[in-house]
């Protein structure tokens, strides 16, 4: 039976219909390259939307990342703050630039980077002798961390925060647009994320200074000069201009985009909670507006009387995809030697936590089929 059942996947793309108009515009004029019209109009409604002025349009959120670490300056024997519960994106970009990332736990409400952690890893780290180059703080699964207590620790110790705001384009902390909050910020368009470009991502900040010099290094790094001259290290990370068309397509529809997340988000917890056991990853109070690009829950066996890995295998039965929430980079073997600060809440998570069928076009009778799947394992 379960064999004819269309498969429902955890979060795949959702075109508005507008890209194929925009891609067609590149085609006709030829504008097959990178930069062109479709990464100008792209990086302006990213702008409009943050209402963050300064925006460069890249080939990744990784790439993004990167190129913030090389403007603030982070170099071999540098230290990065991060969040451990994250994915590996985050933090390969410190490696890049032979520099240590410092891992910091979560706490229990927003899943993100725990302040005072935050602050006893920056107060350790300086008393042995090295100011953490910078911190990076991300927004899982769309929740915003707390950045007012992370901001004015940060500014206490001067040191600049990067928001990976990968997954959390359209959520907002008292009222302002994540990605508008840190010195800079990242969103990734990669595949499964609210929008995406197929690939893609930007780095943006309300300097400018910081987001020409972005785009700088991510061209060659080319000097002003009528022949080939580079006096620096660059990168070819720019997007373009076929998929910065479908991001201007996406890009007109992220107010929908962003109900339909949160309407699935309602869907779960009100026909699924309250129930002991069964725990969301919710919003703590009015300063946070989540994008909730995945809907995420803690299983308990002690009362569910089931794992989240039995649940996930009972839904894979129904050809429904949900995945483990992710498993924090001070447990993966490649980062497993660096130094840690930790309060055992991402490893709980990570114990108990599913990620459950998000996509903004899942159906009322898919989200129908996924609970009926649930409840039936509980
Ligand atoms: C997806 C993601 C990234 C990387 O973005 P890409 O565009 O895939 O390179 C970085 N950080 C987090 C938290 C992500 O989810």
């Amino acid at each position: 039976m379960s064999a004819h059942k269309e498969r429902i996947y955890l979060s795949p793309p959702h075109m508005s219909g507008r890209e194929m108009q925009y891609i067609q515009e590149a085609f006709d004029t030829n504008w097959v390259a990178p930069l062109g019209p479709n990464v100008d109009g792209f990086e302006e409604a990213v702008a409009s939307y943050t209402g963050v002025d300064h925006v460069a349009a890249l080939s990744s959120g990784t790439a993004a990342i990167h190129l913030a670490l090389i403007i603030l300056g982070v170099e071999p024997g540098d230290e990065v703050i991060v969040s451990t519960f994250t994915f590996s994106a985050t933090v390969n970009p410190i490696i890049y630039q032979g520099a240590t990332p410092i891992f910091v736990d979560s706490e229990e409400d927003t899943w993100n980077m725990d302040p005072r952690l935050l602050e006893k890893a920056i107060e350790e780290r300086m008393e042995m002798g090295t100011k953490p180059k910078a911190i990076i703080v991300v927004h899982l699964y769309g929740m915003p961390a707390k950045m007012d207590e992370i901001t004015a620790i940060a500014d206490r110790y001067e040191i600049p925060v990067i928001e990976d705001a990968a997954e959390a384009l359209g959520s907002r902390y008292k009222g302002q647009a994540i990605g508008s909050l840190g010195k800079m910020a990242v969103f990734s368009f990669n595949g499964n994320k609210i929008l995406n470009t197929s690939g893609g991502g930007v780095l943006l900040s309300k300097e400018e200074g910081l987001i020409s010099r972005a785009r700088f290094l991510a061209t060659q790094a080319r000097d002003q000069a009528i022949h080939y001259q580079h006096s620096q290290i660059g990168y070819n990370y720019r997007m373009s201009n076929i998929l910065a068309g479908i991001g201007r397509g996406q890009m007109e529809v992220i107010e929908d985009r962003v109900r339909s997340k949160r309407e699935n988000f309602s869907f779960y917890k009100e026909r699924l909670g309250p129930r002991q056991g069964i725990t969301f990853l919710e919003e703590p109070d009015a300063s946070f507006y989540s994008n909730y690009w995945l809907s995420t829950i803690l299983v308990d066996p002690e009362f569910t009387g089931i794992t989240r890995e039995k649940m996930q295998m009972a839904l894979e039965a129904e050809n429904i995809e949900s995945r483990p929430l992710w498993k924090p980079m001070h447990m993966q073997p490649v980062f497993s030697s660096y130094p840690d600060y930790l309060n055992g809440t991402a490893q709980e998570l990570f114990a108990k936590g599913l990620c459950l069928p998000s996509g903004s076009n899942l159906s009322d009778a898919d989200r129908e089929r996924v609970l009926r799947a649930l409840l039936k394992t509980l």
